[in-house]
């Protein structure tokens, strides 16, 4: 590293470093030759600078994460017939603790000198914004040199503009609009997840929303906006960086919610756990020594993001459906952040996708996220739409008889027991039939059991054909069947026991031999008394006695049994 200094440092050496020509028409210069000079030592002043051997750069560029202290130097000279108002621009000036500006003349004797100290509260009207403005002015044909000392806490990024008055105040206006409508989305995106949480209650929304918030606090920082749309400079908006120091832990609880890493996918669940480890210790040492802690961030960054991609590459391998987009969430996110990082540490130039690279891939890391938690919710809702069809299913399977679909003898109790208190409230009547086919027996013996089933479905099907909705149909016994019939007196329930009997006597069924096959029911009536009766259990016995009689009586006959000795 040190020879590849030497090196370039002998090459521009070699190379005499670029004059800034201003003439009438240039009022808006962006891209020049500028050249810098690292100060290790940190106590050299402007007397001994003069005699070190800059290196060329570009006027926007990053010297990396450990050079704190630096001398650009500025080469300028006006060409036009005019004399030249200047500003000299340095829009990240917010960053910085302190920036000198020494003004010299061509003979390399000082002419002026100005002190601009960002981290000096009292003195913030220094600022115009996020930028530090030296104003300067040129004579024609006058040269002059200007050199910039700059101070910083962690991070060497500088970036100069030379520009007329009218042009100063144009790039003073619209300069930090992006960063604003970066993170104006985030913390929109972030509200919005926020208010689902509050509704919803799933913590997943939650984490999300942290994360998006500490995030975009972060962006609106890091871009300037704090110091351009409130004028907060130095050490205090640094602290803004503890958003991306702990944005980790929301996204590590985040992961850990929704892909229920707890139970599913334990030994990832404890890397979470060590991601989180790291960002908090970070955070805590942060409390005691910011600047520092800014230091080794880099590195706790690096940990959660290999983490995370390992994570999601080894849930991917399990073949979990969503971790595909936290997946390609995630890739994006680091392909971004890797290519400002780079630019961060003065690897790649400066443009404005290096230099907004963290935000780039935070904004679509966030739109997939997003994406990704309304995924699982739709697939939560289609796995609770399933448990309530197999709820519903159990239901069913438990209260019915599988072969009729009738209502089996124990939800037919459950369920009587509902109604019968139902009429007693709303006083109206309820009767029950019960019936049973005619010499069954026979049946089954002559054609056989599988031709008994037939029968049975045949008749049960006859019955839900002829019921009325509020009637309850019941396969009581083997061939017994009992109906509950609401909101009927014992005369109604006995022309429908008639009815049910003739519809049977009518049916018809087709034999293995082809032959026509019918068959025939007795039925038993009776009617529940709700003043005085509490269960259906009597009224039922009354029923089976009818029905008894109707047998006796010579079958495929209705009888009724009324409370007393009152029958038919
Ligand atoms: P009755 O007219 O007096 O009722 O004469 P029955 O032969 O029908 O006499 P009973 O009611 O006692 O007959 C019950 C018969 O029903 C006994 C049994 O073989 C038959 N059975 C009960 N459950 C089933 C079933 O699930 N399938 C078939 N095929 N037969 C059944
Ligand atoms: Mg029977
Ligand atoms: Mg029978």
């Amino acid at each position: 590293m040190r020879l590849i200094i030497l090196f370039l440092s002998l090459l521009s050496f070699l190379q005499a470093q670029a004059t800034i020509n201003i003439n009438s028409n240039n009022s808006n210069i962006k891209d020049f030759e500028v050249s810098y000079f690292v100060d290790t030592s940190n106590k050299l002043e402007f007397k001994d600078i003069k005699s070190m051997n800059f290196i060329k750069g570009k006027n926007k560029d990053s010297l990396g994460v450990k050079v704190t202290n630096a001398w650009i130097k500025i080469k300028i000279s006006n060409t036009s017939k005019e004399k030249q108002t200047l500003f000299l621009h340095q829009s990240l000036a917010y960053k910085y603790t302190s920036l000198e500006y020494f003004e010299v003349d061509k003979n390399e004797s000082l002419i002026r000198k100005q002190i601009i100290s960002p981290n000096a509260i009292l003195e913030k009207n220094q600022l115009n914004g996020a930028d530090a403005i030296f104003k300067f002015s040129l004579d024609s044909n006058e040269f002059k040199t200007i050199y910039v000392r700059q101070k910083t806490p962690a991070y060497f990024f500088y970036d100069f503009s030379i520009f007329s008055q009218k042009e100063s105040t144009k790039y003073l206006i619209y300069e930090k609009v992006d960063a604003v409508l970066i993170s104006g989305l985030l913390l929109a995106l972030a509200l919005y997840n926020f208010l689902i949480f509050i509704s919803s209650r799933y913590k997943e929304y939650l984490y999300y929303s942290l994360y998006l918030t500490s995030s975009a606090l972060w962006i609106f920082y890091v871009y300037g906006s704090m110091a351009h749309y409130f004028e907060i400079y130095g050490a205090i908006p640094l602290r803004f960086n503890f958003g991306i120091m702990i944005a980790p832990i929301f996204l590590s609880l985040f992961i850990q919610t929704i892909f229920k890493t707890e139970i599913y996918y334990i030994k990832e669940h404890k890397l979470l756990n060590s991601v989180m480890l790291v960002a908090f210790i970070n955070f805590i040492y942060g409390l005691i020594d910011f600047t520092s802690a800014l230091k080794i961030m880099p590195l706790a960054l690096n940990y959660a993001l290999i983490i995370f991609m390992w994570i999601s590459i080894s849930i991917y391998l399990k073949n979990d459906k969503l971790i595909k987009i936290f997946l390609f969430a995630h890739t994006f996110y680091l392909i971004f952040s890797i290519y400002a990082l780079f630019y961060y540490i003065g690897w790649v130039d400066v443009n404005y996708v290096s230099s907004h690279g963290t935000s780039i891939g935070l904004i679509l890391e966030a739109f997939l996220l997003s994406y990704l938690v309304s995924y699982k919710f739709k697939i939560m809702e289609q796995e609770k739409e399933e448990d309530r069809i197999k709820q519903i299913e159990l239901k069913l399977l438990a209260s019915t008889d599988p072969m009729t679909k009738l209502y089996n003898r124990r939800y037919f109790s459950e369920l009587s027991e509902k109604i019968l208190s139902l009429s007693k409230r709303e006083k109206k009547d309820l009767s029950i039939i019960i019936l049973d086919i005619d010499k069954f027996k026979k049946v089954n013996d002559t054609y056989g059991h599988q031709f008994g089933d037939k029968v049975l479905i045949t008749l049960s099907n006859k019955l839900i054909e002829y019921q009325r909705k509020s009637d309850i149909i019941c396969r009581y016994g083997g061939e017994e069947f009992v109906i509950l019939l609401p909101n009927s007196s014992i005369e109604n329930a006995t022309i429908v026991a008639q009815n049910v009997r003739k519809l049977i006597e009518s049916s018809r069924l087709i034999l293995p031999s082809n032959k026509e096959f019918k068959f025939t029911i007795s039925l038993g009536v009776a009617q529940i008394d709700i003043d005085k009766e509490y269960n259906i259990e009597s009224a039922l016995k009354r029923a089976d006695k009818a029905l008894y009689r109707a047998k006796t009586n010579g079958r495929n006959r209705v009888c009724f049994e009324k409370r007393g000795n009152n029958r038919h």
